[in-house]
């Protein structure tokens, strides 16, 4: 007899930091069943994409098989699939091959994608980095370049090395410092015959200032650390239009570039869009403050799908220790829910925010307290926080091994380049025939 059929079944989408969270809790208890959905078979850690990106890090560094993290537990089925319809009456999902899950209790936990804010040809020629298959995808572009440039010089003066990077948050500026590093200590050694030093990376921000979360002194620090490093920054310009060989900014300017990367805003994953449920900024689910939704009994939103209120009843904001904690809580009211106690409001336990400014600067800050880090020690911390984030032994183990390797040998060691036609860059009919003797 199956013991699971006869259990409360709980249908979680989403294997993020959020609903893996939630079924890893839940899986501890025996009077429950879960199915967890996902379009990959892999959990991805974002906070480390900008380093696969940069070559630092190698796919299985930040993805870890969900199958592999849940397998001790009998009471939870991993499906691989997407979830084209979310129907939060019934609490029933419909994946893309039309198979069914409906659930005692349903937990939607799909995440972010790019907000483009519909600047023109900003989704067709920009590289967005909130997930590993575009992670990659850019990072076979950085490397193209340099390639492509390495064969034929001239097309450094089509802005072949110019990098542009759109949005001045932590992604955009961890990013940025990684990709000076990269062009300052790792690719002079590999393209001796290239003028690497024309090289240049392009920070662009609509606001004023880096860092936007953290303090003045953290935007200021930051700065520095990134003008030290030859990032130019454009505070205060807005990007109007990105074309396959340039990014156009608000003050007219245009940048010739292949490369321009997007981490300029989140939107909820399109999951959220013919949900029915209600949606506040970056269409995320508005929820309230014990996760469920308003009218729709047994119904959880979790982590970057959804708007949380924190205790001064702004949203939380998109953080992986938010989703994490908000994975845990959920798995406890949804117990409570069955052993018929209330659920209670979740409370998001702060541990601190930090942004590593390339490989030798970093800021991290908890509560007032700011902590400004240089060198080796930077990196130590910086490593130490995350690898509390990483889920599997074998991820932490490897990260290490790969920024050991890159921090101390100043290589970067995952240079993988995918040659397949979608990123084959198209110079324009004017590049020269050219002989090389
Ligand atoms: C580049 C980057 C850097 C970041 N750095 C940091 C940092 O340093 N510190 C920090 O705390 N936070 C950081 N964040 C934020 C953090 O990663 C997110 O807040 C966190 O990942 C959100 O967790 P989540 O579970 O809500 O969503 P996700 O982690 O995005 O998980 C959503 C899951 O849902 C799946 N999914 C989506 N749609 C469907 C569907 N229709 N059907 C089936 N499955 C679906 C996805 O495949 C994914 O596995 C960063 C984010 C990015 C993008």
């Amino acid at each position: 007899m199956d013991t699971n059929a006869t259990k409360t079944h709980i249908v979680i989408v989403g294997g993020g930091f959020a609903g893996l969270g939630c079924a890893r809790k839940l899986a501890k208890s025996d009077d429950v069943r879960v199915t967890l959905i996902d379009k990959n078979n892999y959990h991805q850690f974002q906070p480390l994409l900008y380093q696969i990106a940069t070559s630092e890090l190698g796919s299985g560094d930040v993805a870890t098989s969900l199958r592999q993290s849940l397998r001790a537990h009998a009471n939870v089925d991993v499906k691989m699939s997407e979830v084209m319809v979310a129907d939060p009456r019934s609490r029933t999902v419909t994946t893309r091959d039309g198979q069914s899950y409906q659930g005692d209790f349903l937990v939607l936990a799909a995440g972010s994608q790019a907000n483009f804010f519909n600047t023109q040809g900003a989704e067709q020629y920009s590289f967005p980095l909130y997930s590993l298959e575009e992670a990659q995808r850019l990072r076979s572009r950085v490397l193209a370049v340099f390639e492509d440039a390495d064969r034929d010089p001239g097309l450094v003066d089509k802005g072949a090395l110019n990098f542009v990077v759109i949005g001045g948050g932590p992604t955009g500026t961890e990013l940025a410092g990684a990709l000076a590093d990269m062009i300052n200590l790792t690719m002079p050694r590999e393209y001796p015959e290239l003028a690497v030093k024309r090289a240049q990376v392009y920070l662009v921000e609509h606001g004023s200032t880096l860092l936007a979360p953290f303090s003045v002194e953290a935007h200021e620090y930051a700065a520095r650390a990134l003008q030290r490093k030859g990032v130019r920054l454009l505070l205060g310009q807005a990007v109007t239009e990105v074309a396959s060989d340039h990014a156009r900014l608000s003050d007219g300017t245009v940048i010739p570039s292949r490369t321009v990367v997007w981490a300029g805003g989140l939107m909820a994953s399109p999951l959220a869009d013919d949900s029915g449920l209600p949606r506040g900024r970056g269409g995320r689910i508005e929820v309230q403050p014990d996760l469920t939704v308003d009218g729709f009994p047994g119904v959880y939103v979790l982590g970057d799908f959804a708007n949380i209120p924190g205790a001064d009843g702004r949203p939380l904001p998109q953080l992986a220790s938010v989703s994490q904690q908000c994975g845990v809580w959920t798995a406890n009211n949804i117990l409570a829910e069955i052993a018929g106690k209330p659920r209670t409001a979740f409370h998001y336990h702060d541990k601190g925010i930090m942004a590593m400014i390339g490989r030798d600067a970093a800021v991290a800050e908890l509560g007032s307290k700011r902590h400004e880090l240089e060198g080796p020690i930077a990196a130590a911390a910086w490593l130490g926080v995350h690898a509390a984030l990483m889920s599997g032994v074998r991820e932490r183990i490897e990260a290490f091994i790969d920024w050991a390797w890159n921090y101390f040998g100043k290589v970067r060691p995952i240079q993988v380049l995918d040659r397949s036609d979608e990123n084959r860059i198209d110079w324009g009919e004017d590049v020269e025939q050219k002989v090389t003797h």
